[in-house]
């Protein structure tokens, strides 16, 4: 059971590790982008696992795929300025439709996302997005979050050892707190850092040249397949990534900002 005197000092774990988070931000309004460079070690760490990835999984070879990544790629990279990043996109042979990203600029795109993506425009969509990831550093923001959760809790149970809670009282502290930092920190930063990446991309790929517009019946197009796979929705707040239909909302909502920044090529 928590006592009143443990409950007391919950705002404080909190407010710690709410610091240890921000590391970049993202406004709509003005499209500025505030971010951090990512530590040395995580930079190395996503290469390597990039590198790890390119020896196990098998690249696709099929050239319109590759030779669309290159050309989409190519027209993003000349919009994005971010020092130190190693740009490197690779098509790997795999039918779900995915895309990743890695610190350091590594980006991974699932041959099965190109029945989804459909043109060079829905491509950079999804491209632009998975860029946004890196640009605003989230890989770090998560490491910084999970460890943040993982010091409040240890320090939870060291100030109510101190103040004399038993073994049995820490520890339904400790859960409790991990609850909170899992669903209350960890997954809504997540479902908010999706949301700025998707509009920070959406701002990329207009400046790159293509319509907008397209980002939003990309999504549609995802939404759609994920219904006919029977993808049945569990509750909101428990998913990493928001809902289709949540982006799409928020996307159109922004979508005025992104073509004022359109230059058709
Ligand atoms: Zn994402």
């Amino acid at each position: 059971m928590l006592t009143r005197k443990s409950l007391s000092i919950l705002p404080a774990i909190a407010a710690l590790v709410i610091a240890s988070c921000a590391v970049s931000s993202f406004d709509p309004n003005t499209g500025e982008v505030r971010s951090s460079t990512p530590s040395s070690s995580l930079v190395s760490q996503g290469l390597k696992q990039f590198d790890q990835m390119k020896r196990e999984k098998k690249i696709s070879t099929n050239p319109a795929y590759n030779a669309q990544v290159q050309r989409v790629a190519t027209r993003l990279k000349s919009v994005i300025n971010i020092p130190n990043a190693k740009w490197e996109f690779v098509v790997f042979e795999d039918s779900t439709p995915n895309a990743f990203c890695l610190p350091g600029g590594k980006v991974g795109v699932h041959s099965g996302l190109f029945q989804i993506t459909q043109n060079d425009a829905g491509l950079a969509a999804v491209l632009g997005h998975e860029i946004a990831h890196v640009v605003l550093n989230h890989s770090q923001q998560r490491v910084n979050q999970a460890t943040g959760v993982a010091i409040g809790t240890v320090l939870l149970d060291a100030v109510l050892n101190a103040k004399g809670v038993d073994k049995t009282g820490r520890a339904a502290a400790a859960t409790g707190a991990a609850a909170a930092g899992t669903v209350g920190l960890i997954l809504p930063y997540s479902r908010r850092a999706e949301l700025d990446s998707d509009k920070l991309g959406t701002l990329y790929m207009a400046r790159a040249g293509y319509d907008p517009n397209e980002a939003v019946k990309l999504w549609e197009r995802f939404s759609a397949w994920r219904i006919k796979q029977g993808d049945k929705e569990s509750p909101e707040f428990l998913r990493t990534h928001p809902l289709d239909q949540t982006r799409i909302v928020a996307l159109q909502e922004f979508l005025p900002n992104a073509k004022r920044e359109y230059k058709p090529m």
